[in-house]
């Protein structure tokens, strides 16, 4: 099996690079196996630079494979100055990660043969598509969150703030040796109609909406998940957005396979609640790859240019969010197949009343 730098060496093509500079630590972290604060790695033909300052010396040596490691100095770019071969090379750089002050910095101490060109994104291409050991670092970390609600849910929502539910669901997840890979959203009645609403220290009261959307992250790998709980009895108007939301997600989940495009699949989703006449009330996109970071390659959005491949892992999580009523919003987390996808989100999605 090639390693992870070979096949990104053999995208450099793509961008028309001799050598790539990686900067940014979560694309290092992929590449090389060093979790520091402080490195950068170069590859190319026959070219594996890993550069740390000497306080992450020792770590580096005990961390990084398949690259060899060169202690440089505090400021570490400065080793950027040596180390390259006779004649013109052009030098991909990530740019929608150094700074522009970096960049400007790198130019000034690498020889005038060293031509910088745009390589964004060419790491992150790679990381989208998971091997079997990801996907199972993802599965667990997915098993772990989803151990945590249960334990949270047996305590009931009702009376409780949504920053208590919050916490306790983080304390939860900790508990199980994970933690969380974003800010818990506990969002309850009509704060529940805003898609990305912090919890706040509002009680939870019966007959109403409650969202949490949450996550883990272990051994590096992250989770992310949401689920719509009822306190009691709803009214027709929140009943209605539940099922919509609940059809729209079972339909894209269903449509989720190698080959479907981004846009595709955000338009399975938002036909179906457009028809329902919640057309302006999904302001979000369907869904995103989950990895290393709980953002990540492919979109699944009106304006992604993404096509799924096999081995990526993404979100399907259509909302609707009404004023006065409230939001609901549904989340799985999925690996494509090649004729369809498996779902790693274990718990039910028909209303659940947890009072
Ligand atoms: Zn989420
Ligand atoms: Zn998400």
């Amino acid at each position: 099996m090639t390693s992870r730098a070979d096949r990104v060496e053999a995208r450099l093509g793509d961008r028309d690079a001799g050598q790539l500079l990686v900067t940014n630590l979560v694309n290092l972290r992929y590449l090389t196996g060093f979790t520091g604060s402080n490195g950068m790695c170069l590859l190319g033909a026959g070219v594996r630079r890993f550069i740390t300052d000497f306080r992450y010396v020792t770590q580096a040596r005990a961390q990084v494979h398949g690259f060899e490691v060169e202690p440089g100095p505090q400021d570490f770019l400065e080793a950027l100055r040596e180390g390259w071969p006779p004649g013109q090379l052009r030098m991909g750089f990530e740019d929608d990660h150094l700074t522009v002050r970096r960049h400007a910095r790198l130019r000034d101490l690498l020889p005038e043969t060293v031509e910088l060109v745009l390589a964004g994104g060419l790491v992150e291409a790679e990381r989208a598509v998971k091997e079997p050991g990801e996907i199972e670092a993802i599965r667990a970390a997915s098993a772990l969150a989803d151990a945590a609600l249960e334990a949270v849910l047996a305590r009931g929502l009702v009376g409780r703030t949504e920053r208590e539910v919050a916490r306790a669901l983080e304390e939860e997840m900790r508990d199980r040796g994970a933690e969380p890979s974003f800010a818990t959203i506990v969002a309850s009645g009509a704060h529940g109609a805003r898609p990305h609403a912090v919890a706040r220290d509002e009680p939870i009261t019966p007959d109403t909406l409650v969202t949490i959307d949450w996550g883990a992250v272990l051994a590096g790998y992250c989770s992310d998940c949401t689920r719509t709980f009822a306190t009691g009895s709803l009214t027709e108007a929140q009943r209605e957005i539940y099922q919509t939301v609940e059809r729209a997600q079972g339909a894209s989940l269903e449509a989720v396979k190698a080959g479907a495009a981004g846009r595709e699949l955000d338009a399975v989703a938002r036909d179906l609640i457009t028809d329902a006449g919640h057309g302006e009330h999904f302001g979000h996109g369907l869904g995103h790859g989950v990895g290393l970071q709980v953002h990540e390659s492919p979109r699944l959005a009106r304006t992604s240019v993404d096509v799924l491949r096999q081995g990526n892992v993404v979100t399907v999580e259509p909302g609707v969010y009404v004023e006065g009523v409230g939001g609901v919003r549904i989340e799985d987390l999925v690996v494509v197949g090649e004729a369809g996808c498996e779902v790693l989100s274990s718990l039910p999605k028909t209303l659940r009343i947890v009072a």
